[in-house]
């Protein structure tokens, strides 16, 4: 069986334990915000390195690949995003980040690992040095691929903008995690899609600006704007069906600058979320067909203009894949692994190995005390109590969070990598 590979490996966690723990919180004290991840690059890099790897750095700007050679077999990518958010640390951590810097507007920020990438950086580094050190116990290739900016969706695509398929070559699968607001501990699979696709829309629509006291000379681009909003609403709610999961946000609205001025434009800012390229295609054209309408409802002067920008794709896990690594974390995790339910969040992972033609599964693990979120869930106030990712309170328990985190990663490639992983495989899939 391939957890015995795997008990093998992660025997050496005991012994790398503290130093996976102060690694964390390392990160977490220094987070750096998308595109900026020169430190934590560097870290990663020197881990690599010690651990055996060949390493490349400085791709699509701070990303970083290392690759172990140990003789026939899968080559197998294991991936983890760097970046931190723009948010205001509140956790009161005695490792909590005081870090500000500059956006990529020049203003100043507040830094945060808001969204828990250290802890994937902190895992992945630390299963990357346990199966250098245990390479008599599986064989093929293994690729650690740490890549920055996921948080503004552009930075897997510019590793392969800076020619990453040349560094990994081929790689017959893929997998990346997530740490989530479920119980530490708990680790989960999911077959199909799992995370949606995610779309930003800017929309400009123009008015005709006049005296607030006569609105008979202008065109109010306020209450255009406020009509749209609303009608907007009616795409989820009256053309997709109720079985399909689809959200659209009005993040964002600015018309105007006084009370007694009707402006001449108002900008609108939104997002939507769908699971599959034919609802998400539907809701944009729904979108930019309603804005049309309400502008000509309005005598609007000049057509509106439309921008598509935070663009992330689909995540879909392969079936073959993950009903694979269901087993082995099965076997592994015990009652720990279940289902994990279907994700509004979205997600640029699949960007890399999608390019490769790579079939690739996608898990979450929790990150919340276990006895906290029981409380919770006791009083029914889960999404009140539970801080989730990206906000200012989120702070995953260190463990058993970067135990099972590292304890996955190293589960998952050596389904693949074990040499009675083709047995484990089969045995799965006639269970
Ligand atoms: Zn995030
Ligand atoms: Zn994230």
């Amino acid at each position: 069986m391939s957890t015995d590979a795997a008990h093998t490996v992660l025997a050496g966690l005991d012994d790398a334990r503290d130093d996976l723990e102060s690694f964390y919180r390392d990160l977490h004290e220094h987070p750096e915000l998308s595109h900026q991840e020169t430190e934590t690059a560097g870290k990663v890099a020197d881990r690599l390195r010690s651990a055996g790897y060949d390493v490349t750095t400085g791709i699509g700007g701070t990303g970083v690949v290392g690759i172990i050679e140990n003789g026939d077999g899968p080559r197998v990518l294991l991936r983890a995003d760097m970046d931190a958010l723009p948010v205001h640390e509140a956790t009161g951590l005695d490792y909590a980040s005081t870090v500000t810097t500059k956006d990529a507007d020049g203003q100043p920020v507040p830094v945060m690992h808001a969204c828990g990438h250290d802890v994937h950086v902190a895992c992945l580094a630390t299963a990357a040095a346990l199966l250098a050190a245990k390479k008599d116990q599986w064989s093929g290739t293994l690729i650690a691929l740490f890549q920055p900016a996921e948080e503004v969706g552009d930075g897997a695509r510019g590793m392969l903008d800076d020619d990453v398929r040349d560094i990994v070559g081929a790689v017959d699968v893929a997998f990346g995690q997530h740490v989530l607001p479920m119980p530490a501990g708990v680790v989960g699979t999911r077959v199909g899609p799992v995370l949606s696709a995610a779309n930003s829309m800017r929309v400009i629509v123009h008015g005709r600006g006049a005296h607030g006291s006569m609105p008979q000379a202008a065109i109010d681009p306020v209450v255009l704007a406020a009509m749209i909003v609303i009608r907007l609403q009616t795409i989820v709610a009256r053309e997709v069906a109720p079985t399909e999961p689809a959200v659209l946000t009005v993040g964002s609205i600015h018309s105007g600058s006084k009370s007694n001025v009707i402006g001449d434009s108002a900008v609108i800012e939104l997002n939507v979320r769908t699971y599959n390229d034919e609802t998400r295609k539907h809701v944009l054209d729904a979108i930019r067909r309603i804005v049309r309408a309400e502008c000509a409802a309005s005598a609007s002067p000049k057509e509106p203009d439309f921008e598509l920008y935070d663009e992330f794709p689909l995540t879909v896990n392969d079936e073959t894949v993950t009903q694979r690594v269901t087993a082995a974390f099965a076997d592994f995790f015990g009652d720990k692994a279940g289902e994990l339910p279907l994700q509004s969040a979205s997600e640029d992972f699949s960007d890399i190995p999608s390019a490769l033609r790579t079939p690739y599964s996608y898990w979450g693990i929790g990150g919340i005390d276990p006895d906290t979120y029981a409380a919770a869930e006791q009083a029914g106030r889960v999404s009140s109590d539970i801080p989730v990712n990206h906000s200012p309170y989120f702070a995953p328990v260190v463990q058993p969070t970067l135990d099972v985190g590292t304890q996955a990663l190293v589960v998952a490639a050596l389904a693949y990598l074990s040499s009675d992983a083709d047995a484990s495989a089969s045995r799965s899939r006639t269970a």
